[in-house]
């Protein structure tokens, strides 16, 4: 199925995101974390595609197993940066041989990798986006930045080439990470402004270790609100108490975005099930068989 489609009905839907192993690890933990989060039922589930060599080949493989062992509509991300107008052609018939139609287009970030020179076929996603749609009946994605994308030069402009996505072809967006909603509906409003009117999935991340949220204070521009300083300050040297307090905090910022009228959450696992049973045991009811217009 589509996720065009799936966002076409007339529910509140739910969908995962995992990665693939670093490179030269076994798959096999992945496909256990997506067999345990597949019982949860998502209406779909995304696969990064880390843009240098080593990881890249297991989206697919993945993805093949998300969508044809599973049962669940699959989303496999694809990037730019290293790819010729000739991968994306080879890339493209292997996903169709598979079945899978949705792919969520990015440019990609440098890789990490010694001697990595990026691809000049595709400078940006939309780019990689008009190449896919000529490649067949694709479903595409996008991603976007209530926060703002970091080499934009302002937010007006950020909004303005999610435009040139939607007039490339994107079918939805999905959101970067942000916890404080208030910027999300903000960002909203822009970009119905702006007559971006593709579907926007917010995407939620659970912050469930110290680590990780010393991490994003320190890399990147994200705001983090009081509560969530708090709890790491309150709970920093207790990981158990740390992970509850994430869930719980995951679990509220996604009750508060659908009480707000949003219909879809995209939540990043970090491939770890139990955090995602976590946070959907508190959700259970909101996502199944609900009526948005109820
Ligand atoms: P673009 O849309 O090309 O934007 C990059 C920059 O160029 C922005 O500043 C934008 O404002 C500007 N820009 C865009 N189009 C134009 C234009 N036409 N003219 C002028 N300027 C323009 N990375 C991975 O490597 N693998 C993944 O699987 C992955 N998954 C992701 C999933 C989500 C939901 C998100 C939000 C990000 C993901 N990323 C992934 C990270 C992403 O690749 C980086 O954030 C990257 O820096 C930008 O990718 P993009 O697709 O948004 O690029």
């Amino acid at each position: 199925m589509t996720i065009r489609d799936i966002l076409n009905q007339d529910k509140i839907t739910i969908s995962f995101e995992v990665f693939p192993p670093k490179a030269g690890l076994p798959l096999d933990s992945v496909m256990a974390c997506t067999r345990r989060i597949a019982k949860l039922k998502p209406d779909f589930c995304s696969v990064t595609y880390g843009a240098g060599g080593g990881t890249s080949k297991n989206t697919v493989a993945i993805a093949d197993q998300v969508q044809n062992e599973l049962g669940l509509t699959a989303l496999a991300h694809f990037t730019g940066i290293a790819s010729t107008r000739e991968t994306v052609k080879e890339k493209c018939a292997e996903l169709k041989s598979k079945g899978i139609q949705n792919v969520l287009a990015l440019r990609g970030d440098m890789p990490n990798e010694e001697g990595f020179v990026p691809k000049k076929d595709f400078p940006h996603a939309s780019d990689l986006m008009a190449e896919i749609k000529s490649q067949g009946d694709f479903c595409i994605g996008g991603a976007c930045y209530p926060e703002g994308h970091v080499e934009s030069e302002d937010k007006h402009h950020d909004i303005k080439t999610l435009k040139i996505k939607q007039d490339a072809g994107a079918d939805f967006l999905i959101s970067q990470m942000f916890f404080d909603n208030n910027i999300f509906y903000n960002f909203m409003y822009r970009l119905r402004d702006a007559g971006v009117t593709l579907p926007v999935l917010p995407g939620i991340m659970p912050l469930t270790n110290y680590k990780q949220i010393a991490h994003i204070k320190r890399i990147s521009g994200t705001n983090l609100p009081a509560q969530l300083l708090a709890i790491a300050d309150k709970f920093h040297n207790d990981p158990m108490a740390m992970e509850q307090a994430g869930i719980v905090f995951a679990a509220n910022q996604i009750i508060d975005l659908i009480a707000n009228g949003i219909k879809g959450i995209h939540l990043y696992t970090m491939n770890k099930p139990q955090i995602v049973e976590g946070i959907m045991s508190n959700l259970d009811r909101i996502f199944t068989g609900s009526n948005p217009d109820a």
